[in-house]
């Protein structure tokens, strides 16, 4: 069974691939789907003896350009529709320990650069958005160690940008001014949240920080995805990105478990969507924000009550103090 199906009480898609139950689980490291596999002895993806960064499609994909139809009937209130869109995964490393503050800013350059190549194509394949994201650690439940990430074309706007996208809307018809702008310049103003800074970009802790380590990237000047960001800037955003990872590895003594995603701009269909009556770049603002759920070296944030119920995100530490801590964490320069 693959499909999606519409909540008609939220106005969420939720998507159901029941195959994915059978997805490769925490297979042992001589037999990782990963790592080169030259001649082919255990179905690995990488047939070469060594890659650098390597992209194909998930072998268990949730999205597919040729997706079955569904196994109900849909109608007015159970709208059922193919889950159609694309999933790909894309590896860090031929080594399956590698970690990106070990791997250097030199791959982390290649890896934004890929991330910016898949935007491209698969935007020119008519999917409506692109997030490449990374799950890393079994606390947020993963079921490779292998270092990869992942991306996900979803034919339209899944539920957190479309949120984002209509408030930066909604914030500009009122100030004519983009919200993400106004973050970076106050943030850098005020300067007790920013983690780490670079000529183009800066991390830091958001006011707002739904996790008590949470840091968030963006490019100082309003640019709607990696695509519009120039080679040098990516490998100053590759630098920066570089610095953050080894902070936060250092924060506890151990690779930290995160949730990572790239926010840019839809890739097609109308602003209007989201309120706005310009393009998509206007309301737009490339961000990259890491979540790990770690609240100490031992204890985890869970997802509770007031955050799965409420949506209402409550956290035990200021901002401002996790800030502190990660600045000392992380190189600044
Ligand atoms: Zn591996
Ligand atoms: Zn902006």
């Amino acid at each position: 069974m693959s499909e999606r199906r519409f909540d008609p009480t939220t106005g969420e898609w939720i998507t159901f691939a029941t195959h994915r139950q059978n997805r490769t689980f925490l297979p042992p490291a001589d037999a990782c789907p990963l790592c080169p596999d030259p001649n082919n002895e255990w179905d690995g993806e990488i047939r070469r003896t060594d890659v650098q960064i390597a992209v194909f499609d998930n072998r268990f994909p949730a999205l597919s350009p040729t997706p079955p139809a569904p196994d109900v009937d849909s109608d007015e209130l159970f709208r059922a529709e193919p889950a159609s869109g694309r999933c790909e995964v894309i590896s860090y490393s031929s080594d399956h320990n590698a970690t990106l503050a070990k791997l250097g800013p030199e791959r982390i350059s290649l890896l934004v650069n890929a991330w910016a190549d898949r935007y491209q194509v698969l935007g020119s394949e008519g999917h409506a958005y692109v997030l490449p994201f990374e799950n890393r650690g079994e606390a947020i439940g993963v079921t490779l160690h292998h270092p990869h990430g992942q991306i996900y074309a979803y034919d339209d706007i899944p539920a957190r940008p479309l949120r984002e996208l209509r408030t930066a809307a909604e914030y500009r018809t009122r100030t004519g001014r983009c919200v993400n702008c106004d973050v970076v310049a106050a943030e850098l103003a005020d300067g007790r949240r920013i983690v780490a800074e670079s000529e183009h970009f800066v991390a830091h802790v958001p006011f707002w920080a739904r996790y008590p380590y949470e840091v968030r990237i963006a490019p100082k000047a309003h640019t709607p995805s990696l695509v519009a960001v120039a080679d040098e800037a990516r490998d100053d955003l590759a630098g920066l990105l570089h610095r953050v990872f080894v902070g936060l590895d250092d924060l506890f003594g151990f690779p930290l478990p995160y949730v990572l995603g790239i926010f840019s701009s839809p890739l097609n269909g109308e602003a209007s969507v989201a309120g706005w009556d310009g393009s998509w770049d206007d309301i737009s603002h490339l961000h990259l924000l890491i979540s790990p759920p770690n609240r100490s070296a031992t204890k985890l944030k869970y997802i509770a009550g007031t955050e799965q119920m409420g949506g209402a995100y409550s956290t035990d530490i200021a901002p401002e103090v996790a800030a502190a801590t990660l600045r000392e964490k992380i190189p600044q320069s």
